[in-house]
């Protein structure tokens, strides 16, 4: 069994800029930072499959029909509960649900139950995060999305560990 979900990755030059916003947020507070490269937005997360249902799901991934685009990460909030400091789009652009609801249908089809929370795009950048404020708007990060990919969670004593499987391009525009 693996521990699997579907994602999109920054590039670290991204990544290491949101470490950097999530240690200047808590300066003087407290938190559990997600290291630069562990830093992602999760798109469907499908929890501990065997071989074959990590077929399926690969053989949906290729199906996925959906446009590059750009998100604008712009939104820096704090879910209380879990004390998750995050940052996300303040409108999820369409591609983004586009490909959310692609591959959410494909697992669906691969007999995986559907997730019940409503989908909020968002990149962890702390847990615990003391303090936890309501969300705000930031100076955007830009950042050009062309591809997908298929994500291993390890649960490591010092904390998890993500390995990218495999990765499927978003269509290009042509202009
Ligand atoms: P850890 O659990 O070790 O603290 P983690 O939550 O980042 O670290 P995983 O639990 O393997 O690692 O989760 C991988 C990704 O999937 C994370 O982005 C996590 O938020 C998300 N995720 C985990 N469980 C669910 C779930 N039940 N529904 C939706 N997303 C989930
Ligand atoms: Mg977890």
């Amino acid at each position: 069994m693996q521990r699997l979900f579907f994602a999109l990755w920054p590039p670290l030059e991204l990544s290491r800029k949101l470490f950097r916003l999530g240690g200047n947020v808590l300066k003087g507070g407290a938190g559990r930072h997600v290291v630069a490269e562990n830093i992602h937005l999760t798109l469907a997360f499908l929890g501990s499959v065997n071989a074959t249902f990590r077929e399926c799901a690969e053989l949906s991934a290729s199906n996925v029909q959906v446009d590059a685009f750009s998100l604008d990460l712009e939104w820096l909030g704090c879910w209380p509960k879990s004390g998750i400091l995050w940052v996300g789009p303040e409108l999820t652009p369409k591609a983004l649900w586009q490909l959310v609801q692609q591959l959410n249908a494909g697992l669906a089809g691969c007999g995986h139950e559907a997730e019940k929370r409503p989908y909020a795009a968002h990149l962890t950048l702390a847990r615990n995060a003391r303090p936890c404020l309501p969300a705000r708007v930031i100076d955007a990060h830009r950042w050009e999305i062309d591809r997908f990919c298929l994500v291993q969670s390890h649960t490591l004593r010092e904390g998890a560990r993500y390995e990218i499987l495999r990765e499927w391009k978003l269509i290009k525009p042509t202009t």
